[in-house]
């Protein structure tokens, strides 16, 4: 079968590998539909090196399930359940955790051997390509839910790629007053459509200085969603006193927090919790997912796709990788 395997930096290429083995209570799930993530990104371009050459990449996809022929969200923690984190909900931190995708083969595949536990069940008025953005999504519910807003609060989200702009709609949904930051005018416009009030182009204003600006007291909620270290730096000088820091899109960066003042500051993965009402709210369409969609290719074509998405003039959000 058919399979995306990582050889390293620029070089990530479609290989003929054998098929999963079925074992245990595993099924086996046909790919229907995945997204590429800004994480896939990271390894592509050098960024991040510590993931093992020959591993499958892909950790955002759905399929249909080999035995019953149920349409399926792929969930990709792996998890023990019995574990010192598990027991208290933190499945994330299991210490015998998996991250598929990452740390074990992932779902850009033609098949891919899961427990039932890892697959959710996705309801008809969901699409592929709605079914293969899910993880953006359940990763804004838990940043949000993290940092708790007071409806009325102001939501700086800094990169309004696909998840910064899952992070103003769930922002949004808290009752929060989102400020969007990013670099490019198309990202910031759907910002807007999606309920920013004020949004700053990063690339001609001082961000620090209007975020200070339009809050008066500095951001209750400030979100790094843009992968880089400046912005990674720019984060203390951002939140009011007390204030919360989600970092999300990249965790490297010196917080200088001599100069800053006092808050919370904190890293945040996915969780399998979030997953089934992920899929819930875009089912009811309360989070739309389908207007971050803007290129589709096949799984054969998945080196056009990536080269697609480093491309910044192809201006690119959610890029869909079909069957
Ligand atoms: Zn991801
Ligand atoms: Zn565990």
């Amino acid at each position: 079968m058919k399979a995306v395997v990582y050889r390293g930096p620029r070089n990530i290429k479609v290989e003929e590998v054998p098929e999963p083995r079925v074992s245990g209570k595993k099924v086996l799930v046909n790919f229907k539909a995945g997204g590429i993530c800004g994480t896939d990104m990271h390894f592509y371009r050098g960024d991040w090196r510590w993931m093992k050459r020959g591993r499958i990449i892909g950790h955002d996809a759905c399929g249909v399930r080999a035995d019953t022929g149920e349409r399926v969200v792929m969930m990709p923690l792996v998890y023990c359940g019995k574990c010192y984190y598990c027991l208290r909900g933190l499945s994330t931190y299991c210490k015998r955790g998996k991250f598929l995708g990452l740390t074990r083969d992932g779902f850009f595949s033609e098949k891919t051997a899961l427990s039932p536990v890892n697959l959710i069940p996705v309801p008809d008025s969901v699409s592929d390509d709605e079914a293969a953005t899910v993880e953006p999504v359940a990763l804004a519910l838990r940043v949000l839910n993290a940092l708790n807003p007071d409806v009325g609060d102001w939501a700086t989200i800094i990169g309004q790629g696909a998840i910064g702009l899952l992070m103003t709609q769930v922002a949004r949904l808290k009752g929060c007053r989102v400020i969007a930051v990013d670099l490019e005018d198309y990202r910031l416009q759907l910002a807007e459509k999606y309920g920013a009030e004020f949004c700053i182009n990063a690339g001609r204003e001082d961000v620090v200085k209007r975020v200070r600006e339009i809050t008066k007291r500095g951001s209750d909620v400030v979100v790094e969603a843009a992968g880089t270290t400046r912005t990674v730096e720019q984060t203390p000088f951002m939140v009011r006193k007390a204030g919360k820091v989600a970092l999300v899109g990249e965790s490297k960066g010196y917080l200088n927090l001599e100069d800053a003042d006092e808050a919370v500051f904190f890293t945040m993965y996915i969780s399998p919790v979030e997953y089934p009402l992920a899929v819930k709210l875009i089912a009811e369409k309360t989070l739309d997912v389908k207007g971050l969609v803007t290129h589709r290719f096949r799984l054969v074509d998945f080196e056009r796709a990536l080269r697609t998405v480093d491309d910044p003039a192809e201006k690119a959000l959610k890029v869909i990788i079909t069957e």
